[in-house]
């Protein structure tokens, strides 16, 4: 046997470091992950089977049938895809766009951005509307868009991660519909959580994540698109520019065919089938109202402490919210400060709200009234220490 020349070693000193993985426990209220239910980790554990297995068929319609539940529609084509958000959010973009495709975008935060980006690589001929970070944009102000613009695909983040913002969907589906356009949504922040009606509000596309409402481990990217979205992709003149992405491939693996397209991350789908399975048994009205419940005590705990929040009472996202970092404390430092002393991960802002807001995430199973409370109570108790004035006032 020939001696093989290893260009990348291992020495025992540098083994030893190597001990058994060990992830120290946190609780994630920051803008996501989210930390998994202890189900979906159950879940998650289970051995692996062919993704091909019957028993692995009848499990994938399990997921699609409670996905339809979750978003709230009868489309067919509604399936978990490989990836993370950004994943469906591209496939988003990859499917609809041929070049100089006109896409309208209204961008009020970074995802927004994101948007716009994939888009651009994708050659559309891309305009966007643009907004503070914090604030939405009104019904009347999207109507004049898409009626001067006539964009043949409307793409808006429903829940902006980065700013604290949830945009009001209520009627732009229906204008979409009278332009012969579109209607594409970023749930990635909304699904599993708060009120999202794919097919009442006329959505035609819309893509999510498996970290924040679902309570799974980032993964996979639930997407959902009705006959209006099928039949524009029918009647595409190009090929779609991504194979893993490709929309009519992987129809042909979840839907009745089941041909191979690329090993399933069998595991992740065990995870959001149980994910799914537990907003189910709580019921989807009872989710939603827990989750506006929890981020109504845990704003009315910051203003109590005489913090201030980001976003108006009419757009507020319960799901994340924004809180001012008062002027006389480190933010950083506060935010090491929980993470390393009590496990609590909360976020800074993103982009322009970097420094200036921090980001607190009440997502799935993480928004409980208990992890309320003991942020508050840190709050209360921590945050003096990271002032640089004495007083507890800011
Ligand atoms: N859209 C929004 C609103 C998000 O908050 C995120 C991520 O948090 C994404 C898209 C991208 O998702 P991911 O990071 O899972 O790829």
């Amino acid at each position: 046997m020939t001696e093989a020349k290893l260009v990348s070693t291992l020495n025992e000193e540098n083994l030893s470091h190597f001990s058994k993985t060990y992830v120290p426990p946190r609780l994630l209220l920051g803008p996501g992950p989210s930390n998994a239910h202890p189900e979906v980790l159950n879940a998650l554990s289970l051995n692996p089977i062919g993704h091909l297995d019957e028993a692995y068929i009848s499990l994938m319609s399990d997921v699609q049938q409670l996905l339809r539940y979750t978003w709230q529609c009868s489309n067919r084509l509604t399936l978990p895809m490989s990836g993370t958000g950004s994943a469906a959010m591209e496939a988003s973009i990859a499917n609809f766009i041929e070049e100089g495709e006109k896409i309208l975008i209204a961008k009020k935060g970074y995802f927004g951005d994101r948007l716009v980006d994939m888009a651009t690589r994708y050659k559309a001929a891309v305009s966007v509307i643009e907004k503070p970070w914090g604030e939405a944009f009104s019904y009347e102000e999207i109507k004049y868009e898409i009626e001067t613009k006539k964009p043949s695909i409307f793409a808006i983040v429903h829940a902006e991660t980065s700013s604290g913002v949830l945009q009001p969907l209520d009627g732009i589906g229906d204008i979409c519909k009278k332009n012969n356009c579109l209607f594409l949504v970023d749930a990635v922040t909304s699904l599993g959580a708060l009120e999202l009606l794919i097919d009442e509000w006329n959505i035609d596309l819309a893509y999510s994540c498996s970290q924040k409402g679902l309570s799974c481990p980032p993964g996979l990217s639930p997407f959902t698109m009705n006959k209006r979205a099928q039949d524009k992709l029918s009647s595409r003149k190009t090929k779609v520019p991504n194979w893993y992405l490709d929309l009519s491939l992987l129809n042909k693996y979840w839907g009745s065919d089941r041909v191979y397209h690329h090993t399933a991350p069998v595991n992740m789908n065990f995870a959001i089938r149980e994910g799914l399975r537990l907003i189910a048994n709580e019921g989807l009205e009872n989710v939603w109202n827990r989750h506006n419940a929890n981020a109504k005590k845990l704003w009315n705990g910051l203003e109590s402490l005489g913090m201030e929040l980001h976003v108006s009472k009419d757009y507020r996202l319960p799901t994340l919210t924004t809180v001012k970092i008062p002027p006389a404390v480190d933010g950083d430092g506060f935010r090491n400060h929980l993470l390393r002393n009590f496990g609590i991960e909360i976020g800074n802002g993103l982009g322009e709200l970097s420094g200036k807001v921090w980001r607190i995430g009440l997502m799935g199973y993480n928004s409980s009234e208990d992890n309320v409370d003991r942020l508050l109570n840190l709050f209360d108790t921590e945050l003096k220490k990271y002032s640089i004035f004495e007083s507890s006032t800011f």
